[in-house]
């Protein structure tokens, strides 16, 4: 049923040689107040890219990631997040909003790419992203494990994205700071004796981490709830090691983000190179396929997948660090719907 769903509208409208231009339903959250805003597709990736990638980048890495947030929106209609919208304007999905102004380069590699999307086996897939993985993807397994798209789980060195800022990085936190923050896992007023990794993904990101603590033994911590509960700025990757000093423990890692998909680092770093955009997309999910009109697209699917880890700016942009969970619309003041 799935499958129909998304592959008649693309043939009515390839048939027919039409435009389809449907619209986002974005939740965008200010001041505590929820506004849901209908945002054309075409113009969403505007204010997408604008606060995503910097306008002065090549045009062939922009285009790129044109083509990555726009799948990934229109996979996201197709798998809403809500009844009450379809994305979020946050880095939980991708970062939407009018703060920054597309660059004219922008402008053009949103123009140029109209309407194409990535496609496997015919249908969309989730096209993750983000910073830099530091020169070595991840699988979307240890990060999303419902997701069963080939594109996003093939592991692969990355020789492109060493010119990102925190292509290695070094953070430092002292052992009781480090136990307040862990405090959910290890009990309040706890102290950590002793900290190790324990496991790692095939892509060496560490999977498990083990905490000796003074009062309730060890305690074992994924690699990403650790990361989340340091602060994925704080922490920028999983792909770390770390030394456990007697009052610190220093981290020394690789990349910024979960490493899943598509390197925005390395997408400017192929541009450089004189890659195309079509070379850029193919390294980042392989077996993929380029699908022009394919804005035409299902209007819902109530089939969902694990909510993202957020991590999807580059280095050179603002951050912030939602909690990745669908914001709750009960708890905020109803806001206006604001159509564009
Ligand atoms: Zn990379």
């Amino acid at each position: 049923m799935g499958k129909w769903l998304l592959l008649l509208p693309l043939l009515l409208v390839t048939a027919c040689g039409g435009t389809f231009s449907p619209t986002l339903r974005v939740a965008v959250a200010s001041q505590k107040k929820l506004q849901v805003k209908e945002v054309p597709i075409e113009k969403y990736l505007l204010g997408v890219l604008a606060h995503e990638v910097p306008g002065n980048w090549p045009l062939e890495a922009l285009e790129a990631q044109a083509i990555a947030s726009r799948t990934y929106a229109l996979y996201r209609k197709a798998h809403p997040r809500s009844k009450a919208y379809d994305i979020e304007a946050t880095v939980s999905d991708q970062v939407y909003g009018h703060k920054n102004k597309p660059s004219r380069s922008i402008q053009q590699a949103v123009s140029e790419t109209s309407g194409v999307v990535l496609t496997e086996h015919h249908e969309l897939f989730p096209t993750f992203f983000h910073s830099c993985c530091g020169g070595q993807s991840e699988s979307s397994d240890n990060v999303w494990p419902a997701v069963s798209a080939d594109a996003v789980q093939q592991l692969h060195a990355d020789p492109y994205c060493e010119a990102c800022p925190r292509y290695q990085w070094e953070y430092r936190i002292e052992k009781s700071k480090l136990a307040e923050l862990l405090s959910n896992w290890i009990g309040p007023s706890e102290v950590i004796e002793h900290i190790k990794i324990d496991r790692r993904y095939p892509s060496a990101r560490v999977s498990e981490l083990v905490v000796q603590t003074k009062h309730h033994g060890k305690k074992i911590i994924t690699g990403n709830a650790f990361r989340k509960a340091l602060g994925y700025t704080q922490l920028p990757s999983t792909f770390f090691d770390l030394s456990d000093l007697p009052d610190e423990v220093v981290f020394t890692g690789h990349g910024f983000g979960h490493g899943v998909g598509l390197c925005q680092w390395g997408a400017k770093g192929m541009a450089d190179e004189g890659k195309t955009y079509q070379e850029i997309l193919q390294f980042y999910y392989p077996g993929s396929h380029l699908v022009t009109n394919g804005a035409a697209l299902p209007e819902t699917d109530s089939e969902t997948i694990p909510e993202p880890i957020p991590e999807t700016i580059p280095e050179t942009m603002p951050e912030t660090r939602p909690e990745s969970k669908p914001m709750d619309i009960d708890s905020l003041k109803p806001g206006t719907t604001d159509p564009e």
